[in-house]
């Protein structure tokens, strides 16, 4: 709904930006099945009422100015407001890329990633731009020549 963003700057500088700033991120080292089912139970649990908006529709504002710059629309609808299509943002992590990571605008620069010889890890992050929900859907290893080459 609406809720004060962007012009916090404060907000901003609050917490700094990184994997941990991804909603699921705990539940994902889990595991992926259990991720999955860790992310119905957070929805469910906010249906119920048993788990606040505001605990789960926190994201950065960094992951917001993204989402809205160069997210990718979805057909998904966000299942916390239901109000709007989620974006998805990719961010890619690795040696010698900024302790944030660097946002992937597209299938062409995580494949440039792709072909480098370092390792790397790209997060793709859900994101509805009206509540702020977030939650890490999928992370995957990119570059490293790992004979692996599926990206995007
Ligand atoms: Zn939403």
């Amino acid at each position: 709904m609406a809720r004060r963003d962007d012009s916090d700057g404060a907000a901003t500088r609050r917490s700094s930006f990184g994997t941990a700033s991804f909603g699921g991120m705990s539940a994902f080292r889990g595991g992926l099945v259990d991720h999955r089912m860790a992310r119905r139970a957070t929805i469910n649990e906010v249906q119920r009422g048993r788990l606040g908006r505001e605990e789960v529709c926190d994201a950065h504002p960094e992951l917001m100015r993204a989402a809205r710059s160069v997210g990718k629309r979805t057909e998904a609808i966000c299942p916390i407001c239901e109000e709007d299509n989620l974006v998805l943002v990719t961010y890619v992590f690795g040696p010698r890329l900024p302790s944030h990571g660097r946002l992937a605008a597209d299938n062409d620069e995580l494949a440039a990633f792709h072909r480098r010889p370092e390792e790397y890890t790209a997060y793709v992050v859900e994101t509805c731009c009206s509540c702020r929900w977030h939650y890490l859907v999928r992370a995957l290893p990119i570059g490293g020549q790992r004979g692996r080459r599926r990206v995007g």
